[in-house]
């Protein structure tokens, strides 16, 4: 700008929070220099932005044929960055209220409680956003050159080392809208270099809505679609962006944009893939959504905006309201970013439960989603009830293709039936080959198929849907469907008989189980297994066991046996006759290690096989 004409300098002194944020600035915050380009940029955007509403409706303005843009320029010879705007400008009077005071009286006061060490933790300030005053973090000397867009404005020349004084100067032959030559510190030359420029920029700035060019290169890209209205962003639109955002090939599954001004101010565009990459082992996800305030990313992949079950969520959380500076320690403390995480968390769920609507597409999220759904489940005790209502399984009454909702169950169940039952165990065909459904079978009654070891503290955290219990099927108390009288007619143990051979298998048994006992509800086989443990159901203790090689869980399970099954009233007359007393503890152990097999719990396979040859052999034997 070699038209530049100076008249004389005329000298002003900061207010005095102004000098004391500046000593903050320069001494306190220098480690984390970068944000001056970030506050910079947000200012020239939001210099660019109101001209654009202004030119809306007004015709007076000057200088009406310049773009709409940002323009940054290092130069390394001389050691500047110099950021320059085509926006409103500033007038001598803006110039000097807007650069040499605090206007804020909440923010005075902080600073001053700052300066006069009544708060110490200058991370604080990140709340406050430093603002304009970042820029010296990084300059010995800042000039700030203006140019109002208001028709007949003269240009002004702001400049100062950032003590004490500055001098305000006026200039012609500037353009329209404000420059800033920041002259960089010994230490801090680095941001006179081109790529490292480049990198901040577009770590922080990739959707401000206007070009940003450095050094005449355009580096900015994609628009802050998050902040257009829905009517007027396409499907493509939509989706290029997501995969701008998260760097992927693939269209997302569901898209969510909301806007919304109360009870806060805010645009959010968030997505959920089309893939969850934690199925495919590739570790914990990092959280997706990032904040920005006006469109200047202040926290990247935020952890704090959604609760880290929402990690698989991606996109765009943009509020006004949100202090440019806030720094990721602040974010969390921030009584806004709960607000929004509250809000957002439940505008999501409300999301999610209406694209459960369709029920195949529904299907498609579950198989990829549900494990973060289940945890939060377990985590999330606030949003638990709604979380419930997402939750699928399979069930005793649906093919394997179809799933249920806890709604559904309830919705189908049996006059007088008060309790949810659910059975958690590897696979459909070893719960419907083994015991555990026998009674419900007969009762008509419906059980949950959980295959997840998660599913058992799942359902421990819920405890109840709609005030009906959850209540497993393996449980040893279960009191609402004992089966008085059934196969009645048929040969059955005496009490006698039962006692004395439930107690000889309990010393072959040994400490694997608590006990042998009748059970009153098994009708085709000769024996199970029931969980006397309210703490530790069958799967959970599967997981602990695959955990901690040396969990017990001794004393937590019953041998319950079916005294009309014909392998128990043989078995029992075979006791009294008295011979082959080895042949008999085979049977006995076969018929405990069957009984831990339909559990699930299949850690004692390696006795089996011999012994399975064993009996065997003896049972040709007799038919020879
Ligand atoms: P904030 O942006 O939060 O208002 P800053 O310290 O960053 O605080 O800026 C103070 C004020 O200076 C802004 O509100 C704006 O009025 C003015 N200002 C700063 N940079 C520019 C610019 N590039 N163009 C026009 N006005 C600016
Ligand atoms: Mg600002």
């Amino acid at each position: 700008m070699s038209n530049i004409e100076q008249h004389k300098p005329e000298k002003l002194e900061f207010q005095a929070e102004v000098s004391q944020m500046l000593d903050i600035v320069i001494n306190s915050l220098y480690t984390e220099r970068d944000i001056f380009v970030r506050e910079l940029i947000s200012n020239a955007s939001d210099a660019l932005e109101k001209l654009r509403l202004i030119s809306l409706t007004e015709d007076n303005i000057i200088q009406k044929e310049l773009p709409l843009e940002i323009n940054i320029e290092t130069d390394d010879n001389n050691k500047t960055f110099i950021i320059s705007d085509t926006g409103i400008g500033m007038s001598r009077e803006e110039l000097i209220s807007n650069l040499g005071t605090i206007a804020h009286s909440g923010s005075r006061e902080f600073i001053k409680g700052l300066a006069e060490g009544e708060q110490n933790n200058t991370q604080l300030i990140g709340q406050f956003g430093v603002g304009f005053y970042a820029a010296f973090m990084a300059g010995a000397k800042v000039t700030v050159q203006s140019l109002s867009y208001r028709e007949g404005s003269l240009g002004w020349e702001w400049s100062s080392e950032g003590v004490g004084s500055y001098t305000v100067t006026e200039v012609d032959g500037l353009q329209r809208g404000t420059r800033i030559i920041v002259t960089l510190k010994e230490d801090a030359h680095e941001y006179a270099d081109s790529e490292k420029v480049k990198r901040i920029v577009q770590q922080y700035s990739n959707f401000i809505p206007f070009d940003i060019k450095i050094n005449g290169e355009k580096i900015n890209t994609v628009q802050a679609i998050w902040s257009r209205n829905k009517n007027e962003v396409s499907d493509e639109e939509y989706n290029e962006f997501y995969k701008y955002f998260t760097n992927s090939y693939s269209d997302p599954m569901f898209r969510l944009h909301i806007s919304s001004d109360a009870p806060l101010q805010l645009n959010a565009l968030l997505y959920i893939p089309a893939d969850n990459p934690e199925l495919y082992g590739m570790g914990h996800l990092e959280p997706g959504v990032s904040i920005y305030s006006r469109k200047v990313l202040i926290d990247q992949k935020s952890t704090d905006i959604f609760p880290e079950y929402f990690r698989f969520i991606k996109g765009v959380v943009d509020s006004e309201d949100l202090p440019l500076n806030i720094s990721r320690e602040t974010a969390q403390n921030s009584i806004l970013v709960k607000k929004m995480r509250k809000y957002l968390t439940k505008r999501v769920l409300t999301f999610i439960e209406k694209q459960s609507e369709d029920k195949e597409k529904y299907g498609i999220f579950w198989s990829k989603f549900s494990r973060f759904i289940k945890e939060g489940c377990v985590n999330d005790p606030e949003s638990r009830e709604s979380l419930a209502k997402l939750l699928r399984f399979n069930s005793s009454k649906k093919d394997n293709e179809e799933l249920i909702s806890l709604e559904e169950y309830v919705a189908e169940m049996k006059e007088g039936q008060t309790d949810i039952y659910y059975i958690n165990c590897p696979s459909r065909e070893l719960i419907e080959s083994g015991p555990y459904l026998e009674i419900f079978r007969e009762k008509d009654i419906e059980v949950l198929y959980l295959h997840e070891p998660v599913d058992d503290f799942v359902i421990s955290a819920l405890y109840e849907y709609r005030q009906k219990k959850f209540v497993s099927a393996d449980q040893a108390d279960l009191d609402l469907f004992i089966s008085e009288g059934s196969g009645e007619g048929s040969e059955v143990l005496n009490q006698d008989e039962i006692f004395s051979l439930a107690a000889l298998m309990k010393e072959i048994i040994g400490d694997s189980i608590s006990e042998v006992r009748e059970s009153k509800r098994l009708l085709g086989s000769p024996a199970m297994l029931v969980n006397s443990d309210q703490t530790y159901t069958t799967a959970m203790q599967r997981v602990l066991k695959a955990a901690e090689s040396g969990f017990s869980n001794a004393g937590s399970k019953i041998l319950e046996i079916n005294p009309r099954h014909q392998v128990i009233i043989k078995l029992a007359k075979f006791k009294e006759s008295g011979s082959d007393l080895d042949f008999l503890r085979s049977c006995i152990e076969q018929i405990a290690d069957n009984a831990f097999l339909s559990a699930g719990l299949t850690d004692r396979g390696g006795l089996m096989i011999e012994r399975i040859y064993k009996i065997m052999n003896r049972a040709l034997d007799s038919n020879g």
